[in-house]
């Protein structure tokens, strides 16, 4: 199922009304799809909503508001090397793909990995790499990069990932408890130091440990 005109002019009134107002955001998430992202039959009708969906693995894509609030905070630039943790059901991504030079996006479930790529895939997306492992300790192999994003909560920024970002580079991410509100920052990495910004209560599943079984 792809989008009519009518839901697509009503999924972009949404984002603008939920504050998002970057030209760059905005362009990218007309152009992704978000409909072939939402597999679960009982939900496709739904993808155009501005809500969260369950997907995979007990998962959820997040709310498009949400996915275009952090895109547009994390401010990517074209050369941009960018790393996302939590690939999910992929969305995320593939807009930072059009961002972006070059995304890794690292997932702890082998299903969704599958799933996400073959979405990267069939969308010709060439510059967006889908790798299964445990993004709490970021990607290495990669570092430095210029643009973290996290899409999974954390008690605390990671240090690992914080390791991995490069001077001057930008990491979005929500922090807080798993089960209840957290608080979407974004930290920005100075010579000597990091600075923090708060920029809104999100709720997102909780970054886990470790590989999954599925
Ligand atoms: N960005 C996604 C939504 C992510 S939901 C999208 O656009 O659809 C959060 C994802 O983070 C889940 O798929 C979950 O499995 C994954 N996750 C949780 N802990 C993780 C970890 N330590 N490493 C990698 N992925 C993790």
């Amino acid at each position: 199922m792809s989008a009519s005109a009518e839901q697509k002019m009503q999924f972009l009134f949404a984002l603008r009304s939920k504050g998002v107002t970057d030209t760059r955001t905005l362009n990218a998430m007309e152009t992704i799809d978000r409909g072939p992202f939402v597999r679960d039959g009982l939900f496709s009708n739904r993808a155009y909503e501005d809500m969260p969906l369950p997907i995979a693995c007990g998962q959820t894509i997040s709310q498009p508001s949400v996915v275009g609030l952090m895109t547009q905070a994390l401010d990517v630039q074209p050369r941009d090397k960018v790393l996302e943790v939590g690939t999910g059901s992929g969305y995320q991504a593939a807009i930072l793909s059009h961002l972006a030079r070059r995304v890794y996006t690292v997932e702890r479930h082998r299903r969704l990995i599958r799933e996400a790529q073959a979405q990267f895939d069939r969308l010709g997306l060439t510059n967006v790499t889908a790798i299964m492992a445990d993004g709490s300790h970021g990607l290495p192999d990669q570092a430095p990069f210029d643009r973290i994003l996290v899409t999974a909560a954390a008690e605390d920024a990671p240090g690992p990932l914080l390791a991995q970002l490069r001077e001057g580079g930008i990491m979005v991410l929500p922090v807080g408890q798993s089960d209840a509100v957290q608080s979407l920052i974004k930290v920005t990495r100075q010579a000597d130091g990091f600075d923090y910004e708060e920029l809104r209560a999100v709720r997102f599943v909780p970054l886990v440990e470790g590989l999954g079984q599925d």
